[in-house]
């Protein structure tokens, strides 16, 4: 295939991904915009393919390998491991800068000179620097969500002071390689560089707290995204460095949006600074009584009410309620009940996770709410069901400063005339902080996973 028309496919394929990122931002054209996404990674595929001038049986086995594996995972997945999922597949973007930048220098594929030499090796140095953080941020993200590491913030004395000289013999690195002529030394000083970036991924996520992690799961998302555009600058690859500074930019936009939506430092979350969860003074006061409900009270609330908002959370996913949820609004809103859902930017593991869950089982999509749009209706509502949600309905974070959560914008639930919590027992949430609703005089607790307490609340319902 000529240069000509490789570059035609790269700049068609770069339009249909930037369509792409433009209709996966509205429900209703997010579909649209994944097909363009698919049509636009063929397109690129297949130019790249076609552009190869040797080595394509190794390339076809290597995809085929790496497609067979991705497909053996992706199948065993459940939707509520896909955080981790993609924190993973975020340190395979590290790991390959990691990889090309190393081959890049030891064998580059372009000879260079002069000007154009000096910033091929800045190239490579920052490539892998930004690809080891990514690499080893990322697997501590994907243990954290995993449960496999303490979710807590690991907060080291001095921890400031140790990521800044990390950085600073970091860039005396930097100088040391680009001053050499002798690529041992180079390949030393690349080396040493490696290994300071990997123990900064990991310390920069360790230190942050549970409520924080979506924050950050955004943040690696567009750290893989600028790993991906020094690739392609390392291989001289536009298409490669338009789709990595597509990621990066959006990732760090999502970053942004979650920090105002979270009422976080942008900075902060960048330099590993915030998300103690090492004391809270909002833990329960062991005097506070629970008030326990059953799905016989609970429907005869429901049949009673004129509004109804419904709060899912993390739990929903678990228990796959969303389909009893929708089945249960469609009976409410026959019986001529006011209906609606009120999410929270990061309820569940996943930005968007609610919404998804929540369009699956087509609950319209005009019902569904976010939670600046609904905040300001609980105290005109009769009843609220929060299914499975407890760290994004935490009174703390609006009424007890001493909170790790103290600040973060909430859903308040608990100015509603009655509020029902449906969920297994008295366990905390992802930030392991207490949660001082449950004991509230106007809740109600529904104890059981949530897709059967939901499936009892239709048959008392229907019947
Ligand atoms: P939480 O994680 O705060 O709470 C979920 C609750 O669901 C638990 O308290 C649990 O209690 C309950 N639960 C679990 N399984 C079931 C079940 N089968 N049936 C009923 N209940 C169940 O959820 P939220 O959605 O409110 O908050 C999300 C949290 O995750 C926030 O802290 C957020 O910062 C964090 N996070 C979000 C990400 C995102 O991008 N959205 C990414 C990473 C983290 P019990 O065990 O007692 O049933």
């Amino acid at each position: 295939m000529s240069t000509g028309l490789v570059s035609v496919a790269y700049v068609v394929a770069s339009i249909l991904f930037i369509l792409s990122l433009g209709g996966l931002s509205h429900q209703e054209s997010a579909r649209r915009g994944n097909l363009y996404g698919v049509a636009g990674i063929i397109i690129a595929v297949g130019a790249t393919l076609a552009s190869v001038d040797g080595g394509i049986v190794s390339i076809v086995i290597a995809v085929l390998l790496g497609a067979g594996i991705g497909i053996a995972i992706a199948n065993k997945v459940e939707m509520t491991q896909m955080p981790q999922l993609v924190a993973l597949l975020h340190s395979f973007v590290g790991a390959a800068a990691v990889f090309v930048g190393f081959s890049g220098y030891i064998e580059p594929l372009i000879e260079t000179s002069g000007a154009e030499h000096t910033i091929k090796l800045v190239e490579v140095f920052v490539g892998i620097f930004i690809g080891a953080v990514t690499f080893t941020g990322s697997l501590v993200a994907c243990g954290k969500l995993d449960g496999r590491i303490d979710s807590k913030a690991l907060t080291l004395p001095g921890r400031h002071l140790m990521n800044l000289v990390a950085i600073i013999v970091c860039v005396f690195l930097g100088a040391w390689f680009l001053g050499t002529d002798s690529m041992a030394l180079g390949i030393v000083a690349l080396a040493l560089m490696t290994a300071i970036a990997s123990v900064l991924g990991v310390h920069l996520i360790m230190a942050i707290g549970g409520a924080d992690m979506p924050v950050v799961v955004s943040m690696l998302n567009s750290y893989s995204g600028w790993a991906a555009a020094s690739i392609g600058f390392m291989l001289g690859n536009d298409l490669l460095i338009v789709v990595g500074a597509l990621v990066g930019s959006s990732g760090a936009i999502l970053s942004y949006i979650m920090c105002k939506a979270m009422n976080r430092s942008f900075i902060s979350v960048i330099l590993g600074g915030f998300g103690q969860t090492s004391s809270s003074s909002a833990v329960a006061d062991a005097d506070q009584t629970v008030h326990e409900s059953s799905v016989d009270d609970v429907c005869e609330e429901l049949r009673n009410a004129q509004s109804v908002i419904i709060v899912p959370g993390y739990g929903m996913a678990v228990a796959q309620a969303q389909n009893g949820v929708s089945e249960m609004t469609k009976i409410l809103r026959d019986r001529g009940v006011n209906v609606r859902f009120g999410i929270h930017p990061v309820a569940g593991r996943l930005p968007g996770h609610m919404n998804v869950l929540l369009a699956e089982a087509h609950v319209p999509y005009d019902i569904v709410l976010e939670m600046d749009e609904i905040n300001d209706d609980f105290p005109d509502t009769d009843v609220v069901l929060v299914i499975g949600a407890n760290d994004t309905v935490n009174p703390a974070a609006a009424e007890d400063p001493g909170s790790p959560i103290a600040g973060m914008p909430v859903l308040e639930v608990w100015k509603a005339h009655q509020v029902v919590i449906l969920k297994r027992g008295m366990a905390t949430g992802y930030s392991g902080v207490e949660n001082p609703l449950f004991f509230k005089d106007n809740a109600r607790m529904l104890f059981g996973d949530a897709k059967d307490s939901i499936d009892k609340l239709v048959g008392g319902l229907r019947g």
